[in-house]
């Protein structure tokens, strides 16, 4: 068997994949060879070498025209961003077409042909693909199915975090994937190459391979490349969370251990900036981190997610993790009124989370918040306590992210819809396969809101706040910047300001 990973777009050109990335390390360590192969950067080559706005994108983004670290810049040139993606757009309801009808367009037959090229290259005859998100998904299920028309004669196999937010018994009458591996990779691919049962990998395995990858396809200036402390989520309470289904429970890794991991891409990617995927890091593990980095004086900069529990943070806690070279802060803030934080279980308060993005903000750590609106049982009430809890903390925040509650049915709150005023409609349809539709778990739904049913309160919530955002939080170039671009920024505006007078926010 001659296996390859395969990671598929649509996905950011600046992203390397990290969980393909993991698993042929694993493999290799293990005796067998795995190499892994980046689709999405294949369609963008394919893009930049033929359209002007994805060659503009590019070599804004690499620096190589304009200045990318000029917010003035980077807003002007977001223009090329705009038309640079709409290949994305294009090929997701292509994918449609092409699984509902069989009739394959020009775009999508252009971009397959691309990938089937490159993956000639390595003799492969076993595709192993991961799905991280719902659109990936769709795209691997209409090349497998291409594949299949076509008779190229691969085996197909598909795995990854997606899998687990849909029922894969609606896959059992097709015929272009052979097999779905559930769960953590690790486990499931070397089961599967070496035809032996192997169990759930404890510790959480190390080092990831970028080695099949070429750094200079990517759109970022400087190496940007992804890491992990830990697997799974430490908490794991919040009601309305879709995102640990695939894993085998939380660990994390040695201190010692991940920060000679961080040193090791740093020398042999001339890497040294990090953006760590773990759900959260708990704050303590976070400080242990920043101290260790500190002490090695290791010039590495890094980025996490954080859950804003006070009592997992001290008064010095922040220096030490801007010490160690935390440069940015993701915050699951989700609300600003208590009472919708006590019912989606997230464990927080809002005094507790003011203490932490002042402390950190004066560390000089750029916070971004994470917010959804439309929470089960929100109210008029929760919307203005929310309101004026953003607009205590705009000082000390540089950008926030807005969403609009999603239902998943697999969730707690989607399994005791009824005790938090949900009223279950139908589900999401992913994609027809010819004719027949493919569900996930995601439910559209009716909510009960100022006595009345809505279709989702976070419509009107999101409306309401689209009208006052710019002066509460107003917008700044970070509102714009993808992961890598955002990391990359908060490290500038670090170097520049010593840590003092960080960017966005209302002035104090
Ligand atoms: S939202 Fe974050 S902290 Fe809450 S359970 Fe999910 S991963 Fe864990």
């Amino acid at each position: 068997m001659n296996p390859l990973l395969l990671f598929t777009p649509p996905a950011q050109p600046s992203y390397m994949p990290f969980g393909i990335s993991v698993l042929s390390q694993y493999a290799n360590e293990r005796g067998t060879t795995l190499p892994a192969l980046d689709l999405n950067m294949t369609s963008w080559n394919l893009e930049v070498g033929k359209d002007t706005a994805a060659k503009r994108w590019k070599s804004f983004t690499r620096n190589e025209e304009g200045n990318f670290y000029n917010p003035e810049s980077y807003l002007d040139n977001l223009r090329w961003r705009g038309e640079a993606f709409s290949w994305q757009q294009k090929l997701e309801s292509q994918c449609r077409t092409f699984l509902n009808t069989g009739n394959l367009p020009p775009l999508l037959e252009e971009h397959f042909l691309e990938h089937v090229r490159s993956i000639q290259t390595f003799q492969a005859d076993t595709l192993l693909f991961s799905a991280m998100f719902l659109p990936q998904l769709l795209y691997i299920l209409a090349f497998t199915r291409f594949l299949k028309m076509y008779k190229y004669g691969f085996t197909v196999y598909c795995g990854g975090a997606a899998l687990s937010a849909l029922d894969l018994n609606q896959f059992s009458g097709i015929d272009f994937i052979d097999g779905f591996l559930q769960g953590e990779g690790e486990e499931a691919v070397l089961s599967l190459l070496t035809g032996t049962s192997i169990e759930p990998t404890h510790p959480v395995p190390g080092m990831a391979d970028f080695s099949y990858f070429n750094l200079d396809d990517y759109f970022t200036p400087e190496p940007v490349l992804p890491a992990a402390f830990s697997r799974d989520c430490k908490w794991r309470r919040c009601r309305f969370c879709a995102h640990n289904f695939s894993f085998a429970g939380y660990r994390a890794k040695e201190i010692s251990a991940f920060s000679d991991e961080l040193e090791h891409y740093k020398s042999k990617y001339n890497c040294s900036s990090f953006y760590l995927t773990d759900q959260y890091i708990n704050g303590s593990d976070a400080v242990k981190i920043g101290n260790e980095l500190s002490l090695r004086n290791s010039s590495i900069s890094y980025h996490f997610m954080g859950r804003p529990y006070e009592k997992d943070f001290n008064a010095d806690s922040f220096d030490t993790l801007s010490r160690g070279g935390c440069a940015w802060i993701s915050w699951g803030v989700e609300s600003g009124s208590d009472r919708l934080l006590d019912i989606c279980g997230k464990g927080t308060n809002t005094p507790g989370i003011e203490w932490i993005l002042e402390n950190s903000h004066n560390a000089g750590i750029i916070n971004m918040l994470m917010m959804i609106f439309g929470l089960p049982e929100t109210s008029h009430d929760d919307f203005n306590r929310t309101i004026n809890f953003l607009n205590r903390v705009s000082p000390f925040t540089t950008s926030m992210t807005e969403s609009n509650f999603v239902l998943f049915e697999n969730t707690p709150f989607g399994k005791q819809g009824s005790r938090y005023n949900l009223r279950m409609e139908e589900p999401e349809t992913l994609c027809m396969i010819s004719g027949k539709p493919v569900f996930t778990y995601r439910r559209n739904f009716s909510q009960l809101y100022e006595n009345q049913w809505h279709p989702s309160a976070g419509g009107d919530e999101l409306a309401r706040w689209d009208k006052i955002k710019t002066w509460v939080m107003p917008p700044s170039v970070y509102s714009y910047l993808p992961a890598e671009h955002y990391l990359l920024y908060a490290i500038h505006a670090r170097s520049r300001s010593h840590g003092k007078g960080l960017p966005g926010g209302r002035a104090a």
